[in-house]
């Protein structure tokens, strides 16, 4: 059973390696950016709510998030496992996690942070090309980043839940590592 966490800015690769590593395992690949694109291409009221937030760069309201991650991880595939991508993001996600998880009887492994300069960071997402990946958003996201999600990595370290990999290394090297770090 494998239950991880990805941390990390945007563009450190995190949602490349969680699919990866998700494959290998078997397991669903939870990415709450995945589910807002696809709700947003779809036009459904989630998508339209949440679409202003993303282009900007925002995180959009934890009330348009809880739900959804509660809804998902009581699917029936997520009783195997799961990697979650992009949730949670900032503290008060958390700890809405942490209860939730109480709630279903789970707990997860660890937590990994993809470690990446930010230099790297910008020059990978404008490769990437996504709506969302134009330099001004760009610039947000780290920003929105460095102000509400990294303080997840003192979160998680003071509870001794963190691992910390170094996502500035060719991606299977990345993956390598990952995988040493959560045997089967
Ligand atoms: P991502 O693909 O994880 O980089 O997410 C893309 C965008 O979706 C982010 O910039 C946010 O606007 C939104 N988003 C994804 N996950 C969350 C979350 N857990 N809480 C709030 N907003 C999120």
């Amino acid at each position: 059973m494998t239950r991880l966490i990805f941390l990390g800015p945007p563009g450190a690769g995190k949602g490349t390696q969680a699919k990866i590593l998700a494959d290998i395992r078997q397991i669903p690949h939870i990415s709450t950016g995945d589910i807002l694109r696809n709700a947003k291409a779809q036009g459904t009221p989630l998508g339209q709510k949440a679409q202003g937030y993303m282009d900007r760069g925002e995180l959009v309201p934890d009330s348009l998030i809880l739900d959804l991650i509660r809804e998902r991880l009581g699917e029936a595939d997520a009783q195997a496992g799961w990697i979650l991508d992009g949730f949670p993001r900032n503290v008060s996600q958390a700890e809405f996690l942490d209860s939730l998880l109480q709630e279903l009887h789970q707990e997860f492994d660890g937590v990994v942070n993809l470690d990446v300069p930010d230099e790297v960071l910008v020059a990978r997402m404008l490769e990437r090309g996504r709506t969302d990946d134009n330099e001004t958003t760009i610039r947000r996201r780290l920003e929105v980043y460095r102000q509400q999600t990294a303080p997840l990595i003192k979160f998680y370290g003071d509870r001794h839940q963190l691992h910390l990999v170094d996502g500035n290394q060719l991606l299977d090297e990345v993956t390598a590592t990952l995988k040493q770090l959560v045997p089967v």
